[in-house]
């Protein structure tokens, strides 16, 4: 879409929206349609090819305004998780379309759904050990269960211990900046000595310092072998999954019991939108459940999921129709292009600083990021660093260097 067309569909959106409201007292204050109503209108999957926004917004007037103001919002987020779950390759226990009780949920951002996989695997591993001994104690249990992650991950992931209060352990990243399997188990068996329960751990898929993968085919068995909830952290790089080249990345998945991308980031959705899966929708429900009768509580059909018990607050705002509209106007093809791009935009970005013998880029680029720096050194790469930030011609970030490197 260009400029001209963006215009144009902004003023197409505010008509829209300006006759809404010359019109709404001849409207129904709730709608008429039966739930299910838009699972049954959508097409099963994302285009391929790029749609005109003109098609968009005819839809939306036709289809989800009489769905207002719900079940339109909850089935759009169905269909359009259905469809980015398929785009990327996801196995198929994390999709609602499946016969089991998997789904996608759009969170705000990264750092809620690594707070949610913390909370649910609490609530979940605590009343699996006090169904196993009912005399252990609730307390006593929680205080003794340990999350695991690497050195290398988000702040975000660290925070989500302190909000969780439970510890929070990033395990040394080999020279690669990956956590491994070995070290993983090596950590369980530790801990299990001190009395200490494993409890949640999160793989990264992208790290934030030099966008380095974990091997989830090493952590998966580790994890599902001691029913420790196994979390997927690709906020930045997980996009890149909707490109098939670059699923071997992914390799392992399957063991992961929730998975979280920001389409957000770098797959042209607004700020904020971010997909998280997870294989089984009871273990939310079992842990944020909360009954009062001002929420007239229908019967949750994990189909059609009652959104509020999958996430940290009450109320919910329309996400899904931001990631509905980029996935029509961009289409999959349109999508994996510009990832494309930006990826061979890092590697003709990195080559240009290997032309010049003063730099250093490493590790090797990874997605669209490059981590270079002056062989002379630190202290002159901060400077350096210091100097442009000055200009405001280019915009660069000090990022982590792998500690053991
Ligand atoms: N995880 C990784 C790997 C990130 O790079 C980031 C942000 O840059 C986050 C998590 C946090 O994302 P959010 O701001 O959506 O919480």
């Amino acid at each position: 879409m260009d400029s001209q067309q963006f215009r144009e569909f902004g003023k197409a959106a505010i008509d829209l929206m300006a006759d809404y409201y010359d019109t709404i007292r001849t409207r129904d204050v709730l709608p008429s349609v039966e739930p299910g109503y838009l699972l049954k209108l959508l097409p099963e999957n994302a285009p391929e090819e790029p749609e005109s926004w003109k098609d968009v917004l005819n839809d939306f007037s036709q289809s989800i305004m009489p769905g207002m103001s719900s079940p339109a919002c909850t089935e759009l987020e169905v269909v359009t998780m259905n469809w980015l779950g398929k785009l990327l390759g996801l196995p198929e226990e994390f999709l609602n379309c499946s016969d089991g009780p998997g789904g996608g949920v759009i969170q705000g951002s990264a750092s809620e759904a690594t707070l949610v996989g913390l909370l649910v695997a609490k609530n979940k591993t605590v009343h699996r050990l006090m169904r196993n001994d009912p005399t252990l104690n609730e307390g006593e249990l929680n205080a003794k269960l340990v999350a695991y992650t690497s050195d290398q991950c988000n702040s975000s992931v660290e925070k989500s211990g302190l909000l969780g209060s439970m510890k929070m352990r990033l395990l040394k990243s080999d020279p690669e900046g990956r956590l491994r399997g070995e070290t993983l188990k090596n950590a369980f068996e530790e801990d299990r000595a001190k009395g200490l329960i494993p409890c949640y751990v999160i793989a990264n898929l992208g790290t934030t310092g030099t966008c380095a993968f974990d091997p989830l085919y090493e952590l998966g068995p580790v994890c599902n072998e001691s029913d420790v909830w196994l979390h997927v952290d690709a906020a930045y790089a997980g996009a890149a999954f909707i490109c098939p080249e670059f699923r071997g990345l992914m390799k392992g998945v399957e063991y992961a019991d929730s998975f979280d991308f920001n389409p957000h980031k770098w797959m042209l959705v607004n700020f904020d939108c971010s997909a998280m899966w997870v294989k089984n929708g009871y273990d939310l429900i079992n842990t944020f459940d909360i009954q009062r009768i001002y929420l007239d509580d229908v019967k949750t059909d994990i189909k059609i999921p009652d959104y509020r018990h999958w996430q940290i607050p009450l109320g919910r705002r329309f996400r899904a129709l931001k990631l509905w509209t980029v996935l029509r106007i961009y289409g999959a093809e349109g999508i994996r292009n510009h990832l494309r791009n930006q990826i061979s935009l890092a590697q003709h970005f990195a080559k240009l600083v290997r032309e010049d013998d003063r730099f250093l880029v490493e590790p090797e680029p990874s997605m669209g990021l490059v981590c270079f720096r002056l062989k002379d050194g630190d202290i002159v790469t901060k400077k350096l660093l210091e100097n442009l930030t000055e200009k405001k011609q280019i915009y660069m970030s000090a990022l982590a260097l792998i500690c053991n490197s």
